[in-house]
């Protein structure tokens, strides 16, 4: 019922596509899988492998090694400078990337603005921006959420006045954006700001780009349950910004917000790295000091990582199907909420084995994970305790961000007609 509701294509229609061109893939996947185990920078994967926290250096470092191979933008259009790969492809370098643990680029910029500018955007625009996030020598951040304004988005207060004295070639910023992902990297974010609120709420919104490093943008930590610096609040006093900085129209800001949440909603699913996961609970199992529970047949955690491993399987058919309308060229649809839903319960389902795995040692402590030697104060405890405890921490974010779980229920039943 769900699926002819939201006439997602079948599943066994890709699969039996992807085995007509199994070589081709199979030689695609041979030359992406050399790639990160011969080419790719050493001492990121190192690092991650050592449970250690990675910060923007490493994050560009990666991202340059993929530019260099033109592999930076696999959804982009080859125009733009897309590697022209089709959606198996991607799904397949994915899965690669993932599995061998290197960190998924940042997506802000890459995967959430570029569509919006090259789709929306005017030739100074793309010119001016998509050069730079395709080289990953800009960082962007987004500027959606507020603190009245979260699920209910289009609630956004953040004011952008025209300046008269420039005959309103300038736009007069004031307001806070709250939840900003690596705010404190950025060059650029990416606004949703009010300038009109005569009409409905969804009306007079306009989609704004603001240099960080102009006056009166301040970026204040937000410091998360797993002890990371990863979110912030961003203020804007009377910030300044041209409107050559718009993008599209005033007040259709809306408009081009929805079609960035689809391709971000679609983001989620990483299950190259969450089979990663997957495998690593069970090496941690087996290398345990006190013994490997998943051994043991009647195990209650073997038999609920299974459980996870099936939902991981069908997270992974459902993908294939929800991207096939970027196959034909078109945004992602509303299917995207169910890819968001199940990445979300696995990705959560996957650290909960962790923690279970570590027992006592999940309690919560937060070692200084940026310094290599941290390992040396916790000789009794095995390396995936903390980590897991972090990422089993952070994961509960999940629900919440990119949409929450309950918002995208509400998606998928007025989809429905419910
Ligand atoms: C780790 C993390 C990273 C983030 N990164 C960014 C970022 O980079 N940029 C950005 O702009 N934002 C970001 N966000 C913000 C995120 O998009 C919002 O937190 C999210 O939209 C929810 O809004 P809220 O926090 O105001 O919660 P609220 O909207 O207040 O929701 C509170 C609760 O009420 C429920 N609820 C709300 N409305 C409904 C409804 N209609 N029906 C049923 N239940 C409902 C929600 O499901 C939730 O459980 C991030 C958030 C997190 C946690």
């Amino acid at each position: 019922m769900v699926q002819s509701a939201l006439t997602l294509p079948n599943s066994f229609d890709l699969i039996a596509a992807m085995s007509t061109a199994q070589t081709t893939n199979d030689e695609f996947r041979a030359q992406v899988r050399a790639f990160f185990a011969q080419e790719y920078p050493r001492d990121i994967l190192a690092k991650l492998a050592n449970g250690q926290t990675i910060g923007k250096a490493d994050l560009v470092a990666s991202e340059q090694a993929l530019a260099a191979k033109g592999w930076l933008a696999p959804g982009w259009p080859a125009e733009y400078g897309g590697p022209g790969w089709n959606i198996t492809q991607r799904f397949i370098f994915d899965e690669e990337m993932g599995a061998a643990g290197a960190p998924s680029p940042v997506p802000m910029g890459l995967l959430y603005v570029a569509p919006i500018i090259y789709t929306f955007g005017t030739q100074s625009q793309k010119d001016r921006w998509l050069g730079d996030i395709l080289a990953s020598r800009t960082f962007w951040a987004q500027g959606y959420s507020e603190p009245e304004a979260g699920s209910d988005l289009a609630s956004l207060r953040t004011s952008a006045v025209r300046d008269t004295n420039t005959q309103g070639d300038d736009y007069i910023v004031n307001g806070e954006k709250i939840w900003t992902s690596q705010g404190h990297y950025a060059d650029w974010i990416f606004c949703l700001v009010r300038t009109d609120s005569s009409g409905r709420k969804q009306e007079g919104i306009t989609f704004l780009c603001i240099d960080m490093r102009t006056p009166g943008v301040v970026v204040t930590p937000i410091i998360s349950i797993d002890g990371g610096h990863y979110l912030n609040r961003v203020s804007f006093t009377d910030v300044r910004v041209p409107a050559e900085n718009r993008i599209g129209e005033e007040g259709l800001g809306w408009t081009y917000a929805r079609h960035l949440l689809s391709y971000e909603r679609t983001s989620y699913a990483r299950v190259g790295a969450k089979w990663r996961q997957i495998a690593e609970v069970r090496r941690h199992s087996a290398a345990a000091p006190w013994g490997d529970i998943l051994a043991g047949e009647d195990s209650a955690l073997r038999s609920r990582l299974a459980d996870t491993e099936i939902a991981l399987t069908a997270l992974e058919y459902t993908t294939l199907r929800a991207l096939a309308p970027l196959a034909a060229g078109q945004a992602p649809g509303q299917e995207a909420s169910t890819i968001k839903i199940a990445a979300t319960e696995t990705g959560q389902a996957i650290t909960e084995r962790l923690l279970e795995l570590a027992g006592p040692y999940a309690a919560p402590f937060f070692p200084d994970r940026a310094d290599p030697d941290w390992r040396e104060d916790l000789e009794t405890i095995p390396a995936f305790a903390p980590v897991g405890t972090a990422s089993y921490l952070f994961e509960r974010a999940q629900t919440i961000y990119g949409g929450s779980t309950e918002v995208q229920k509400n998606i998928i039943a007025k989809q429905l007609g419910l």
